[in-house]
């Protein structure tokens, strides 16, 4: 009786501590279609109900550090508008939206001293693109090359070498 009371409370310790572990560092994608969430991770940030280091803002753009870079530098960019993904944002948002956010990533990459080396901007829209997070957001990373571009290459090679 006693050992089933401690492995009750044991999963029931587990699955409190996995939970918020999951919230904040899922692999899961989402769709980039559809209602938006209130309740997806960079809306929590935006309402600074989770910290986050911002690293920009402006009227309708927030800037701040990948919670898991993948690079030395990992910047995510979103607007403060609520759009699930690329698709949302280029339909609905306005022209100052659309433009203070593109303007944004420019000027955070100057800020970012990575303008000069170079770097990559890249934006992930549902299942396939492999977006988890139903917010827009663009990546800008930097600080040294930026891999997917090589396997980007080396995969249309192979295909038009297939195609031969
Ligand atoms: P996606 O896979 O949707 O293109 O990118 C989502 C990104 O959000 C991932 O790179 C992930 O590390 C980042 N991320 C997820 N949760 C948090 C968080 O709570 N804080 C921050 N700063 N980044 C997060």
């Amino acid at each position: 009786m006693l050992k089933s009371i401690v492995l009750f409370f044991t999963l029931l310790c587990l699955c409190l501590v996995s939970l918020p572990l999951k919230a904040f560092s899922s692999t899961e994608t989402v769709s980039g279609i559809g209602q938006y969430d209130e309740n997806n991770v960079f809306a929590k940030i935006l309402r600074k109900e989770i910290p986050a280091t911002i690293i920009f803002e402006s009227e309708h753009v927030l800037a701040f550090e990948d919670i898991h870079p993948i690079k030395p530098v990992h910047v995510l960019v979103i607007p403060k508008g609520k759009y699930r993904s690329i698709l949302d944002f280029s339909e609905k948002a306005t022209t100052e939206e659309i433009s203070e956010l593109i303007r944004a990533l420019g000027t955070i990459a100057k800020m970012m001293k990575i303008a000069e080396e170079g770097f990559s901007i890249m934006t992930n829209s549902g299942h396939n693109g492999g977006q988890t997070v139903p917010h827009l957001h663009f990546h800008l990373l930097g600080g040294e090359k930026v891999a997917w571009e090589q396997s980007l290459r080396s995969n249309n090679t192979q295909i038009k070498e297939e195609q031969k």
